[in-house]
C-alpha cells in the first residue's frame, strides 16, 4: 500500500483544495472550503472536483479563479502553521481538556469563573512546581475563561445529549437523575441535570441538559423543565428510578414538593443523596 502514495500537484489548488504532509510523509488533500481532510487516494483531479462541485459548486466558490485559490491556499497554509509557532488553533487534548474541566465544573455547581480564577492558576502552580516550564507553558494554553466554560456547557448538552439519549431509551434499566445548580458571572443561576446510566454493564454518568432558573423559579417550575425535556426527547417518568437534589437549588429541597411532584408521576424514589454514593463515586466512567 505504502508504495502505492498518491502525490499532490499545485494544480489541484484549482478545486480549492491544499496539501498537508503526514507524519510518515504521504500527502492528504485538504479542503479549504470545509476543511475536510480527504485520504490520500483521494488526491486525484477526478476525486477532488467531484468534492468540489458535490459540495461546494453552488455556493460562493462556484466561480473562484485559479488566482484566487492560489491566495487562498497562501493564507490558509499560514494558518496552518501557527500551532508550531505556539498560537491558535486549538489542538485535540487541549480541547479535551477544557471540555473535562467544564464538566467538573458544572458537576460541583461552582460559578464558571471559577476556571480562571482558580482552576487554571492552581493547575499551572502545580505544574510549574512539579514538572516545570514546558509542562507549564502546555496548560496555559487550556482555555477556561467564563466565556468558554459557558459555551463547553451548551456545546456539551447539545454534542452529547443525542447519544445520551438514544442510550437511555435503549437500556434495560432505569437511569437515575441528579439536579444541581450552577452559577455563570452575571450570578445568572442554571438547573444543569446529570444522568447516571447503565450501558454494556457499566454505570455512565453524563449531562443531560441544563436551563437558566430565576429567583422565581419555583419546584413546580423546575418540574417543567424536566418534564418538556423529557416530551421533546421521548422519555418519560417511568424510566427514572431516582432523582437525587443534593446541591441543588433550595426550591429542590425536602420540603419543596419537587419530590412529591416527581412521586405523582412516577415510582421514582425521591431522595437527597447525591447519585455517587449509592454506586460508588466514579466520573471515570463517563466516556
Ligand atoms: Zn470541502
Amino acid at each position: 500500500m505504502s508504495s502505492k502514495k498518491r502525490k499532490w500537484l499545485d494544480e489541484y489548488v484549482q478545486y480549492g483544495f491544499t496539501c498537508k504532509e503526514e507524519r510518515d510523509g504521504s500527502q492528504r488533500p485538504q479542503c479549504m472550503i470545509c476543511n475536510a481532510k480527504l485520504s490520500n487516494s483521494s488526491l486525484a483531479p477526478a476525486k477532488l472536483k467531484e468534492h468540489f462541485l458535490k459540495l461546494h459548486g453552488d455556493g460562493k466558490y462556484k466561480n473562484t479563479t485559479l488566482a484566487e485559490f492560489k491566495v487562498k491556499r497562501a493564507r490558509f497554509d499560514e494558518k496552518a502553521t501557527l500551532p508550531v509557532l505556539g498560537f491558535v488553533p486549538i489542538d485535540k487534548p487541549i480541547l479535551t481538556a477544557s471540555y473535562e474541566v467544564a464538566y467538573l465544573i458544572a458537576k460541583q455547581g461552582k460559578p464558571h469563573t471559577i476556571g480562571e480564577t482558580l482552576v487554571k492558576p492552581a493547575a499551572l502552580k502545580m505544574a510549574s512546581i512539579m514538572l516545570g516550564k514546558a509542562a507549564e507553558d502546555k496548560l496555559s494554553q487550556i482555555p477556561l475563561s467564563n466565556d468558554t466554560i459557558s459555551s463547553r456547557i451548551d456545546d456539551m448538552s447539545n454534542d452529547i445529549l443525542a447519544q445520551v439519549v438514544a442510550d437511555l431509551i435503549s437500556s434495560p434499566a432505569k437511569f437515575s437523575l441528579q439536579l444541581d445548580e450552577t452559577t455563570d458571572v452575571s450570578n445568572l443561576s442554571q438547573l444543569v441535570v446529570f444522568v447516571r446510566y447503565m450501558k454494556d454493564d457499566e454505570i455512565k454518568e453524563d449531562f443531560l441538559f441544563c436551563k437558566p432558573l430565576t429567583t422565581t423559579t419555583k419546584a413546580v417550575d423546575v418540574k417543567k423543565l424536566v418534564d418538556d425535556f423529557f416530551r421533546d426527547n421521548n422519555l418519560s417518568w417511568n424510566m427514572v428510578s431516582a432523582v437525587c437534589s443534593d446541591g441543588a437549588p433550595a426550591m429542590l429541597g425536602r420540603h419543596s414538593g419537587f419530590g412529591a411532584l416527581v412521586k405523582s408521576d412516577a415510582q421514582a424514589c425521591v431522595g437527597n443523596k447525591n447519585l455517587a454514593s449509592k454506586t460508588g463515586r466514579s466520573t471515570k466512567n463517563r466516556s
